[in-house]
């Protein structure tokens, strides 16, 4: 950790010292006062490298998920989450509460995943790819600094006294906010019943579809609370990813971290002063503080309210190229290689985790691509003992249960694989309709002779065409000899 005791012999400055010591936001949450009270984060609009790129990644990103419902494959969404119906399209493919298994080994995959990739590289996921991040910083805090300008106009709006324009503004932000959240709201019901489904709902009207109009006023009301006023509290105190940051980074993790072998002692650039000799690289310039979304200060180390946006890394660059020292002060890099001034480099244990992960992706794509379309349980009739009809044969009386999982109807054909006999569905068709279960009842006929047991184990195939689909092991009873 950097606030060691035995560094402070660097600090000749009292002030200085008791600042470098303070401990407070050990126990304390940048977000929190010390009345208990919201303290409202104001950070400075970030710029910089990483910046742009994060503006990069989240047009695309944000391209991808307003296009998503709308893509097709057989006319049903690529992707749904119909938790109602307890129907899931994943890449155009159906699933059912019977591929629960292949749920469970991608859920237990997806954790595994998340454990392995913070172990290795910290919680990058949060600052780039996390869909509240995402929609807080580079949607609805953009159009904050464009409505209500940078940091210092913000705070000024918000301790100026009520009177039109602080009403006319917060007015006009309240509604943009509350469009995109309901414009949002709109895109997630998508998600779960399918865009040609809220389409269909918006041109019916309100009237006609009442209870979800309020369902989605209900996550309006939601999206607009968490991206109006709760913000970074989302990452701090209710996302269960980030309360697990304690427990899954180590020293090797690669996090946004401070140097403070290169900073410290941090002490304020004075004029004509040969700061080299003086001072570390680090300004105490707060630059890093001030654009800060959760608010904290990383040259106290790495802080369960981080969430490794690199807002400070670029205000942090910017300010080493201005004193005209070299960049990274601030950088993703592990405390390992901080403590011993080493850069990261890809490693053994960069290279076996991510094999792992890769091998579990693997693992899940091969259960995802093999699954069978068709699911079938054939069972003897509960209470049904054989019977015999005229020409002697024995007959046994069967239930069939289908599960169609693609986007088509599929007629089907049983057939006895292992042993000659008559298969007799009774109704005479075993179409199953497409994402729906069928059952049906058929009886099996088999010629007295080749019955020599009382059981007698037997293959059926059930085909589509000439196509075997699957094949199901029973028994057939008999009197035997
Ligand atoms: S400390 Fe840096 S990376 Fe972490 S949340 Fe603040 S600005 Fe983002
Ligand atoms: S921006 Fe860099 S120089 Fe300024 S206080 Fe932060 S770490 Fe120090």
């Amino acid at each position: 950790m950097n606030t060691d005791e035995t560094k402070t012999e660097f600090y000749e400055d009292p002030e200085e010292k008791k600042e470098y010591l303070d401990q407070s936001f050990r126990d304390s949450v940048a977000t929190i006062d010390k009345k208990g009270s919201r303290n409202y984060i104001f950070p400075k609009k970030p710029k910089g490298r990483l910046y742009r790129w994060r503006t990069i990644v989240s047009v695309f990103y944000l391209a991808v998920f307003f296009t998503l419902p709308f893509l097709k494959v057989n006319e049903e969404p690529l992707f749904m989450f119909n938790v109602l119906k307890r129907k899931f399209i994943f890449f155009g493919q159906v699933f059912w509460p019977q591929d629960f298994f292949i749920f469970a080994i991608g859920l237990l995959t997806f954790i595994m995943f998340i454990i392995l990739f913070t172990v290795v590289f910290g919680r990058v996921f949060c600052g780039w790819a996390c869909p509240q991040t995402i929609f807080m910083e580079m949607v609805f805090r953009k159009i904050e600094y464009w409505l209500d300008g940078d940091m210092n106009e913000q705070r000024r709006l918000k301790e100026m006294p009520w009177n039109s324009y602080k009403i006319r503004k917060r007015a006009i932000k309240m509604a943009v906010f509350f469009a995109i959240s309901f414009l949002i709201a709109n895109f997630f019901l998508a998600y779960i019943i399918g865009m040609d489904s809220v389409l269909a709902m918006v041109k019916e009207g309100i009237a006609a579809n009442s209870g979800t109009f309020i369902s989605l006023l209900g996550f309006t009301a939601v999206f607009f609370f968490v991206y109006y006023w709760f913000r970074e509290q989302v990452c701090i105190v209710v996302c269960p990813y980030g309360r697990l940051q304690g427990v899954l980074l180590d020293k090797k993790s690669i996090v946004v971290a401070y140097d403070y072998v290169r900073g410290e002692p941090r002490g304020k650039v004075k004029k004509n002063e040969p700061m080299e000799n003086l001072h570390g690289d680090c300004i105490d310039c707060f630059a890093c503080v001030r654009v800060c979304p959760t608010g904290i200060d990383i040259r106290n180390g790495t802080q369960l309210e981080c969430v490794n946006c690199t807002a400070c890394i670029d205000a942090c660059d910017d300010i080493m190229d201005k004193v005209h020292k070299p960049r990274g002060l601030i950088r993703f890099e592990s405390e390992e290689n901080i403590a011993h001034s080493k850069k990261s480099k890809f490693n053994w244990r960069i290279a076996g985790y991510s094999t792992v992960l890769t091998l579990l992706i693997g693992v899940l794509a091969f259960l995802i691509i093999t699954r069978d379309d068709v699911d079938a349980r054939i069972l003897r009739t509960a209470g049904q003992m054989f019977q015999t009809d005229q020409n002697g044969r024995v007959i046994n009386l069967y239930n069939i249960k289908l599960a169609n999982k693609t986007h088509k109807d599929i007629p089907m054909t049983l057939r006895l694989e292992n042993i000659k006999g008559e298969i007799t569905v009774v109704g005479n068709d075993l179409t199953v309709p497409k994402e729906s279960y069928f059952q049906a009842t058929f009886f099996v006929k088999i010629d007295r002779q080749l019955i020599t047991r009382r059981k007698t184990a037997v293959v059926m195939g059930i085909y589509q065409g000439d196509k075997k689909i699957k094949t199901i092991h029973t028994t057939f009873l008999g009197p035997g000899y």
